[in-house]
């Protein structure tokens, strides 16, 4: 794409009211757009990298041969008040509104009981089971604080899976995967070296829940992480009886902030038992199906990358959901410079590399650098008047200082291209 076409400039402030590392970045770069508090726009760039970081969990949730569905933001009150969440009392954080008759209706801040009420339309017997369903869907929640950029949004995307068994042993074995699945995603979107499985609280239905917490000083969370083991606990489990009963040495635990980058964890009967969700056995005797639930906040773990990754210059994308590959800088307006920074963007992607071209008239060298060091493309290459005395262009990392001369073919080999 050709920058000088695309419709979002850089800015050099963020709005004044924006604390957040990864929102000041992503703004001044024309990523996302704040609305309000806790409230953003995905433009083209951002909207990018949210697209990659779905396709990675995508790919991810069917390994594990999960279904992807597409349920309702409007909710149905009475549905909720069979599981008694209906009022504001228990759920604190609904966004509520009404028809024009004055019915109620929610703004689905998470999707349970929907996806339990709908499967009684479609299962009913042992031979159903097991099977997983995922959404990526907007989720509204009304929290008291929004000030950490796309870490807490008010409105964000979520992927959620929701698992439903008829044995503990096989819900068990589903739930140990998914470790290793979030794992995975976590590896390929970047921070799989600061992202640890955490224990926290598992509510009434179980000792535990897991959270994947990634290591920032960003983090509003607290945890305790043992590195020797690489297994850490939340301040909901942090006590003596818990820890010696997970193998924990208090003396070796150290207290980190961190994100919640996911969480995972047993439901067993907890919904499927208020909204009569069964399933009858060979038998002929009927049970409550058993379930897991399985979150990730992708809006979240974009920012949380931009939190991680990114350095004084800017941001700094990890090639697996950076909005391009390659950051093509047109140093200089001659006619032979303008001539063959054409023929390398054309190259580029002819050769299937996504490429953001700086074509932009008028603009300094530094002014150039700067943007593409706050846009954070992994590669950056540069035609200018020095490299085609050079004879090539100039390459260089995000991540490295300097750069070095390469021919065309060779920058086609170095810079891999998408599929
Ligand atoms: P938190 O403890 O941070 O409030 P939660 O435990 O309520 O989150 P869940 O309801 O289990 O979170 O949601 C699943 C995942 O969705 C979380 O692990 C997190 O990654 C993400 N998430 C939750 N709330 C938000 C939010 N307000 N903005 C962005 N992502 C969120
Ligand atoms: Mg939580």
């Amino acid at each position: 794409m050709r920058q000088s076409k695309l419709f979002t400039k850089t800015r050099r402030e963020a709005p004044a009211d924006e604390v957040s590392k990864n929102a000041e970045l992503l703004i001044r770069g024309g990523f996302i757009n704040k609305e309000m508090a806790g409230v953003y726009d995905f433009v083209p760039l951002g909207l990018r990298v949210l697209n990659k970081i779905e396709n990675i969990i995508r790919e991810e949730m069917n390994t594990v041969g999960g279904q992807e569905v597409s349920l309702t933001a409007l909710q149905n009150k009475e549905l909720w008040e069979k599981t008694n969440r209906w009022s504001d009392d228990v759920v604190d954080n609904w966004f509520k509104t009404k028809l024009k008759n004055d019915t109620e209706l929610g703004l689905g801040f998470s999707h349970e009981e929907p996806l339990v009420n709908l499967l009684k339309n479609f299962v009913s017997s042992y031979k159903d089971f097991p099977f997983a369903i995922y959404q990526f869907q907007t989720k509204f929640r009304n929290e008291l604080r929004a000030k950490s950029g796309i870490l807490r949004g008010r409105e964000f995307l979520m992927k959620d899976m929701y698992s439903f068994h008829i044995s503990e042993e096989d819900f068990s074995n589903f739930y140990e995967k998914m470790k290793g699945v979030y794992k995975r995603v976590y590896e390929r979107v970047g921070i799989g070296h600061v992202t640890y499985l955490t224990f926290a609280s598992g509510g009434s239905f179980s000792k535990y829940s897991h959270e994947f917490q990634a290591l920032t000083p960003a983090g509003e969370d607290t945890i305790y992480l043992d590195e020797a083991s690489s297994q850490a606990v939340n301040n909901e489990v942090y006590e003596d009886e818990i820890l010696s009963s997970l193998n924990l040495d208090k003396k070796k635990l150290v207290e980190q902030k961190a994100i919640e980058v996911g969480n995972i964890f047993e439901l067993k009967d907890k919904f499927s038992k208020p909204l009569d969700l069964s399933f009858v056995d060979e038998k002929g005797d009927k049970y409550p199906v058993l379930m897991g639930c399985y979150g990730i906040g992708l809006t979240r773990l974009m920012g949380t990358v931009v939190e991680v990754l990114s350095d004084d210059k800017g941001i700094v994308w990890p090639e697996s959901i950076a909005p391009f590959q390659i950051h093509l800088l047109m140093l200089g307006e001659s006619e032979a410079v303008i001539k063959e920074a054409g023929e390398v963007y054309e190259a580029l992607t002819k050769n299937n590399i996504e490429v953001l071209f700086d074509d932009r008239a008028g603009m300094s060298a530094g002014e150039k650098f700067a943007d593409a060091d706050l846009l954070g493309m992994p590669y950056r290459a540069v035609v200018s008047e020095r490299s085609l005395k050079e004879g090539g262009v100039e390459l260089k990392k995000r991540t490295e200082e300097k750069g070095k001369i390469v021919k065309l073919d060779e920058l086609l080999t170095l810079v891999k291209a998408k599929n």
